[in-house]
């Protein structure tokens, strides 16, 4: 008798996701967590005073609304739910000007006609052809294994979707610019497709229509991005299934050529009858499970893999008042906006932030997006106060080395500071009680997977996307080893607050399994203009 039916190496939320759907299954589920705390990239803690609540990575969820998992798993009897604000996103400019996207199509043309008309039209288009008419392929593609090129191309034709795929011949800056004229629209587009950490290279205009499928759907979770980790984690338990934090994996065993288990970082050893599904990054579960299992061709691509030219440095402030834009005066549904952009006024300066980035110096051009929580949950702060954060792009070795981040810490938190106050009028010292910047060596020492500081376990760049991530061999959260199964962001579709590797390999745990599903799996995509 094992001690499982299933271990899940680590508790983030899409090894909590995995475990959730499979402990509806009636399967008795481990999940094992290095940390003292479950949630990885959905955490929540109180960083820079006590009461003011921070989401420390993941804090715009997206597309949640056309997700599977809330339905499937009853999220919201387990505790976790949403807020979706009606302003959703805003570019800030130095000249006092803003473009703010709302949930109301009108009022978001309304607002980029005021800088280019044919923007505007451009726009309205592609809402509703991403956010509308493919929707629900765009779904599909996400919450299913991904295909090689030829099979996709079997199962979806007409124009749209050429156009779709044909946005893989381009870098993403080319297709923004095809698509955008005005400079201040364009930057704001750029750095939302950024925001996923996408790499401008050849091909990497692939992710164009996924992300601006998302543009009017960014969601705040109540009460923190740990909620969601909290709910899964109470699914499992109901299902009798247990969730061990300070529990470090350091090998998976294999018996027979079998994933039978794990040993821990102090020797005990576990042992599983049905599988094994790692939510670590995949080098590291490869070298677990043991580098001569797979073909020479996996483990060169590994040996090899691009942990990501920038990650992210967020300064959190506990304050007063929430944030004040200079440019209300230009447009006061600023006030209302949740995710804010500012720091970059042109495509010149949106290079050179990445420019400096790949570079490993702290760029001059400090740009990025941030929000205030507690505007919109007040559970983010304590009564009548606010947290809010910003996140510009920075290196991990920056200025040369990741440990300047800890040596020069003040004086990069003064310069975040500096641009942040150069867009918003009430940061000074009688209304912000108190800072902490979160660094990429941070983000190192707090998630083993994100090494570097990788926001999304290992670079967007076409070698390292879809079939391609990180091999076919492994892409599609299956492995060579029978019982091995990797269900996390190094797979597939990739990184983000979206479980969608998690329920992929929850799907293809249950079928190899042979088990009864209480959930209809997202359809296989299919598209006939
Ligand atoms: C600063 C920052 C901001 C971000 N913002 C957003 C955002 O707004 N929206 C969004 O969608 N995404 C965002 N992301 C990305 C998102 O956080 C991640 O892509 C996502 O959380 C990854 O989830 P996961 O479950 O695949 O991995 P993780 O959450 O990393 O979970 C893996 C877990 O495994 C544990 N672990 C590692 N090694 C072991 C071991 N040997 N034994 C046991 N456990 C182990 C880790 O401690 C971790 O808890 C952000 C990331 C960062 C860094």
């Amino acid at each position: 008798m094992a001690d499982f039916d299933g271990i899940i190496i680590g508790a983030g939320h899409n090894g909590l996701t995995t475990a959730a759907y499979l402990s509806r299954t009636g399967q008795k589920i481990a999940v094992l967590e290095a940390n003292p705390e479950i949630g990885g990239g959905t955490s929540t803690e109180e960083p820079a005073l006590p009461g003011h609540r921070a989401n420390l990575h993941a804090s715009f969820f997206m597309g949640l609304g056309h997700a599977p998992l809330m339905r499937d798993l009853e999220l919201q009897r387990f505790g976790f739910s949403y807020v979706e604000p009606e302003v959703q996103q805003a570019g800030t400019f130095r000249d006092g000007s803003c473009v703010v996207i709302h949930k109301d199509l009108d009022k978001t043309c309304a607002s980029l006609a005021r800088f280019s008309k044919r923007d505007a039209d451009t726009f309205r288009d592609l809402y509703h052809r991403y956010v509308i008419e493919l929707r629900p392929l765009l779904v599909s593609l996400m919450y299913n294994a991904p295909l090689p090129l030829d099979q996709l191309q079997d199962r979806l034709s007409g124009p749209k979707v050429q156009e779709l795929l044909g946005h893989a011949k381009h870098d993403l800056f080319s297709v923004v610019s095809e698509y955008f004229d005005d400079d201040r629209i364009r930057t704001l587009f750029t750095s939302y497709m950024h925001v996923i950490t996408t790499e401008n290279v050849p091909g990497s205009g692939m992710v164009f229509p996924g992300i601006f499928a998302n543009v009017t759907g960014f969601t705040l979770p109540i009460g923190g991005a740990i909620a969601y980790p909290l709910a899964c984690a109470r699914i499992v338990a109901a299902a009798g299934g247990v969730v061990r934090t300070d529990t470090k994996v350091r090998e998976i065993t294999i018996t027979g050529g079998r994933a039978t288990g794990v040993v821990l970082d102090d020797g005990t050893t576990l042992t599983a009858d049905r599988f094994v599904a790692s939510s670590i990054d995949t080098p590291t579960t490869v070298a677990m499970a043991g580098r001569e299992l797979f073909d020479d061709a996996v483990n060169e691509k590994l040996d090899s893999w691009h942990w990501g030219n920038h990650s992210l440095t967020t300064l959190h402030l506990a304050m007063k008042q929430a944030p004040v834009y200079k440019a209300r005066d230009f447009d006061s549904d600023i006030d209302d906006a949740y995710n804010v952009f500012f720091g970059m006024e042109d495509l010149d300066e949106v290079r050179s932030c990445f420019r400096d980035c790949e570079e490993g110096r702290f760029p001059d051009v400090l740009m990025g997006n941030g929000a205030c929580n507690s505007a919109f949950d007040p559970s983010y702060a304590p009564a009548g106060r606010h947290s809010a954060f910003w996140w510009p792009f920075a290196p991990y070795a920056v200025d040369g080395d990741p440990a300047n981040w800890d040596e020069k810490r003040a004086d990069y938190t003064q310069r975040v500071l500096d641009m942040w106050r150069q867009y918003a009028t009430n940061l000074g010292d009688d209304n912000v009680d108190a800072t902490y910047l979160y660094t990429p060596l941070d983000i190192e020492r707090h998630n083993a997977n994100m090494i570097q500081g990788a926001v999304r376990m290992g670079a967007y760049i076409p070698e390292q996307l879809g079939i391609n991530r990180p091999h076919p061999q492994l892409s599609g959260t299956r492995t060579p080893v029978e019982g091995l199964y990797i269900c996390g962001s190094g797979v597939g579709n990739g990184g983000g607050m979206n479980g969608a590797p998690g329920y992929i390999a929850a799907n293809a745990i249950v079928d190899d399994l042979g088990l009864a599903r209480d959930w209809t799996p997202v359809a296989q995509p299919e598209w006939r203009d």
